[in-house]
């Protein structure tokens, strides 16, 4: 349903539907999307940041995409990210120094990354709610959550004092 949601607005916007796209939009789906959205799910992920719900790098999508379609390049699934990242399709957000993780644009999610340790923690949108709308009223600013908010995890924060 929802692959088939995102495919029409590509061809609304008057995009070629090639089954490349459909193809990669079907593995981002199936890479990211939580099977009926989880509860709490504010614990360490054991990859950092990777994981259902969470978001998949360009590269663990090649890597899926190509156990059934082995031709499939990196580099047409960067093109297709790109693309339906235009659209407003898709997002991507940037946990530390690694790659960049994609998700559905409709799966709003915000992340803490430890700068110490690299643990990448997402946090639910309950949590953040309060900041975000302080930013708004007192700042003006709208947070877009492109990039973690970096600090100290609980562990290392320990081990500081
Ligand atoms: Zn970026
Ligand atoms: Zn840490």
């Amino acid at each position: 349903v929802e692959v088939d949601r995102a495919l029409e607005a590509v061809r609304q916007e008057g995009g070629r539907l090639t089954a490349t796209r459909r193809i990669v939009l079907e593995a981002l789906t199936a890479l990211t999307v939580e099977a009926g959205a989880a509860g709490p799910s504010t614990g360490p992920s054991p990859s950092p940041g990777t994981g259902p719900g969470t978001g998949a790098t360009a590269e663990q999508l090649a890597e899926v995409i190509r156990a059934e379609h082995p031709s499939f390049s990196d580099s047409t699934v960067y093109r297709s990210l790109e693309r339906f990242e235009k659209l407003g399709l898709v997002t991507h957000a940037h946990l530390g120094h690694g790659p960049a993780l994609w998700r559905l644009a409709d799966q709003p999610r915000w992340y803490v990354v430890c700068s110490a340790c690299e643990a990448a923690v997402q946090v639910e949108p309950d949590v953040i709610r309060p900041l975000l709308s302080e930013l708004m009223r007192r700042v003006g600013f709208s947070m877009d959550g492109h990039f973690a908010i970096t600090g100290l995890c609980q562990r290392c924060s320990a081990r500081e004092r």
